[in-house]
């Protein structure tokens, strides 16, 4: 962050980050634990400072400032890691006018929805435990939990991809990209995440809905309309139904230096073939791009 800044050019007077958060005291509540232990088994739960602060903020600039200046919000109350077993009895019956039940995937999101809201009794709801993997003869069901990485490297195996490579895609999950309608860098080629999605397996207060995983359904409402772009206010998405599409043989990336951005624009205008990625940068992304330490595709 120290070099962005500098490269820049922001004045700020702010020192040297380790990347901690700086957070003062958190106070306990040992009742929400017993509460949610009601619902889940012990290892589930989790009220220790590091677990409530690493599932309460998002990487926006805000957030990241915040975190550095030791300004965040507090943290939420407790975080839960449900899996397929016991999600269904916490969603349906912990106390919904008490308990906010927060979805929490890779939070890389940048529009402060992770932010702790006063109020209700906060629990984030992780999702690292929905990991299934089954493939169909014409889609693959993937665990909302899982990350592109290592939904892509599952795929790869079998010389086939999901086609969505946000540059959080290391760390950003299946479910959180259907929940904050993500795009990819090479959706020119394929799309963005509703060009991708055939369906969706989600869980609210009254329990399971799921869209008929077909490519094409004219009955009734989509479960994916609805979860598509919904941040996590419809619903636990658990299960994702991706297209299946075939990886290519090849691929070649290249890049081309122009003299300045506006030789740049004009050079991509006369370009008569189209690539599944294009991006032009300026000079600040194109230096910091050069120190090969922000590398971010796939
Ligand atoms: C460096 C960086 C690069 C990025 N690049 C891109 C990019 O190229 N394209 C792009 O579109 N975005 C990009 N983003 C934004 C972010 O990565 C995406 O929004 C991503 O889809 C968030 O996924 P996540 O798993 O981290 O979700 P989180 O940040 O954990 O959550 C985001 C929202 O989704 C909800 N949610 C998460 N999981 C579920 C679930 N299972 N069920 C229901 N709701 C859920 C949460 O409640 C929250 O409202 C970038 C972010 C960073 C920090």
């Amino acid at each position: 962050t120290n070099k962005i800044v500098n490269r820049l050019m922001i004045k700020t007077d702010l020192q040297e980050w380790n990347g901690n958060y700086i957070m003062k005291d958190l106070p306990k509540n040992e009742k929400i634990r017993k509460y949610l232990l009601e619902f889940l088994p012990e290892g589930q739960v989790a009220t220790d400072d590091i677990s409530r602060v690493m599932n309460s903020y998002g990487k926006s600039s805000i957030e990241i400032l915040r975190a550095r200046m030791g300004n965040s919000n507090e943290p939420v109350d407790a975080v839960v890691y449900p899996d397929y077993e016991t999600v269904e009895n916490l969603v349906k019956n912990a106390d919904s006018r008490k308990y906010q039940l927060v979805p929490v995937g890779g939070t890389t999101c940048v529009t402060g929805a992770l932010e702790p809201v006063k109020g209700k009794i906060r629990v984030s709801i992780n999702t690292r435990n929905f990991r299934r993997v089954e493939l169909k003869e014409n889609y693959v069901l993937m665990g909302s939990g899982l990350t592109g990485r290592e939904a892509e490297s599952i795929l790869n195996e079998y010389e086939l991809t999901l086609g969505n490579f946000p540059e959080s895609f290391e760390h950003s999950t299946l479910g959180g990209w259907v929940a904050t309608k993500a795009i990819g860098q090479e959706s020119n080629q394929y799309g963005g995440i509703e060009n991708l999605v055939v369906g969706i397996r989600m869980i609210g207060s009254n329990g399971y809905f799921r869209d008929e995983f077909a490519p094409r359904n004219s009955e009734g409402i989509d479960v994916r309309e609805l979860a598509i772009g919904s941040e996590g206010r419809m619903g636990l998405i658990t299960d994702v139904a991706f297209k299946i599409q075939k990886k290519p043989e090849r691929t070649h990336f290249k890049s081309y230096f122009f003299k300045n951005y506006e030789e740049g624009i004009k050079g991509l205008s006369k370009m008569r073939f189209h690539p599944s990625i294009v991006r032009l940068s300026d000079e600040v992304e194109t230096s910091i791009a050069l120190d090969g330490e922000f590398n971010s595709m796939p």
